[in-house]
């Protein structure tokens, strides 16, 4: 499998070069050139499958080309050693619980999935050193951090904005030491976004540092996902109606990994992205006009954005055509009150604790199960509910109990560096 430039579908690379490149150097997002077609004897065994030869006849075609069927095998049981369980609302809504990897959010399984590859190219070419570089919100650079903690040749630098992401999220990325360094950065996510984005297109740190980005961007960050959908299907072998899954839409990487399960024959029939008031992606689908906002910040900020990376990729996947994307896809949007609404509606009526990201993918869940009452519907729990606590115990009225992963953060010792400005970056690039 070659993988293409958006902005230049002529010019193809492989997979490895896809994932050290992360970004094609036109600016463009890379795009597998045909997605693979799975056959019908699959779906119908699926059911009794091991759970690792499943994940590995998905992802095999995406990257045989760079990694041989053992090593990839190695790497997606390093990747899914965790649970992925649907928990039941009411008879016709489930929960994907994503959360049960090591740093409790969804994008464990992409950063993992991530560093084992470039661990492996690294092992394969004894290549350069590469330095992945990230700026994260909260739940990126935490497991980002996890995944990548101690694989060799890969240094980690991220960038977060100081006393802006929660204090368990500050723990999970500045405590871990070895080959993560965290540097706290006096502004915003923004601040952080553009100093990384400078130091892509500086030369003079690309010349001493092969650099890459460990956001949904990377297709080795983003193909995965697709994962949790086909676990999910395996799951609900007797579940006879239609299937829709509604996704807490930020970057909108994760829908497009669930879109691309759906190419290869994975039988959801429709899908729901649930944003918060950054609604640029149901505005769109309303007017047909794509018109990308200043973020605005909500309760579920790992969903504050104004103009989503991967929705180029999504069109691609409709063959850019708005009647296709609008058969697969509804998107709606809901506020801050009704989130928390909808968080004291689960846990009264089911006794189950979400936190907001969920919460919003359970509102456009019941949105369209409204108009739709014959299909079966999940929504992605994007993370624990206890990196969310302020909010979580505020809404509930309730204490959440902390789990022990997280429990022993507290007695770790935070490490960082604070920086103000894009200069203070560059030095610490060239000098460390
Ligand atoms: C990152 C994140 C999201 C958004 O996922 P995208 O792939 O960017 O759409 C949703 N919920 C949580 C908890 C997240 O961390």
């Amino acid at each position: 499998m070659k993988y293409y430039s958006l902005n230049h579908p002529k010019e193809k690379v492989s997979f490895s070069k896809a994932v050290v490149n992360g970004i094609a150097p036109d600016r463009g997002l890379y795009f597998p050139e045909n997605i693979p077609q799975l056959p019908a004897g699959f779906f119908k065994t699926i059911e009794t499958m091991d759970l690792h030869e499943m994940a590995l006849t998905v992802m095999k075609p995406f990257v045989e080309e760079d990694i041989p069927s053992k090593e990839l095998k190695t790497i997606l049981e390093r990747t899914l050693d965790f649970d992925f369980p649907i928990v039941p609302i009411d008879s016709q809504i489930g929960s994907l619980e994503l959360f049960h990897g090591p740093t409790l959010a969804f994008k464990d399984v992409g950063a993992r999935f991530m560093a084992q590859c470039l661990g492996y190219f690294n092992t394969r070419n004894k290549t350069q050193k590469v330095t992945v570089l990230v700026a994260t919100s909260g739940d990126t650079g935490g497991a980002v951090a996890n995944g990548f903690l101690g694989v060799e040749g890969i240094d980690v630098v991220i960038l977060y904005p100081k006393g802006k992401v929660s204090e368990v999220q500050e723990l999970q990325l500045t405590t871990l030491g070895q080959n993560i360094s965290a540097l706290e950065v006096d502004g915003v996510f923004d601040d952080c976004q553009n100093m990384v984005k400078t130091a892509f297109l500086d030369h003079k740190i690309t010349t001493k540092r092969q650099l890459t980005s460990a956001n949904s961007i990377n297709v080795a960050r983003w193909l995965p996902q697709m994962l949790y959908y086909f676990i999910a299907y395996k799951q609900l072998s007797t579940e006879k109606r239609p299937l829709v899954v509604s996704v807490p839409s930020g970057n909108f990487g994760n829908i497009c990994a669930g879109m691309i399960a759906q190419k290869m024959g994975l039988p959801i029939d429709h899908f729901i992205a649930s944003t918060n008031i950054n609604d640029t992606v149901p505005t769109f689908l309303k007017t047909g006009t794509y018109t990308p906002v200043k973020a605005q910040p909500t309760l579920s900020n790992a969903m504050d954005v104004g103009d989503p990376s991967n929705f180029v990729r999504i069109q691609k996947i409709y063959s850019n055509t708005f009647e296709q994307l609008t058969q697969h896809l509804s998107a709606y949007r809901f506020n801050d009150d009704q989130t928390k609404k909808a968080m004291q509606d689960l846990y009264s009526k089911a006794a189950y604790i979400s936190d907001p990201h969920g919460a919003v993918g359970y509102l456009g869940l019941k949105k369209y199960l409204e108009q739709h009452p014959e299909h079966y519907g999940l929504f992605l729990e994007t993370a624990h509910p206890v990196k969310f606590l302020d909010t979580v115990e505020k809404t509930l009225e309730t204490k959440v109990v902390l789990p022990s992963k997280i429990k022993t953060l507290f007695e770790k010792k935070k490490t960082s560096v604070p920086i103000s400005n894009y200069e203070e970056l560059k030095n610490y690039l060239l000098s460390s």
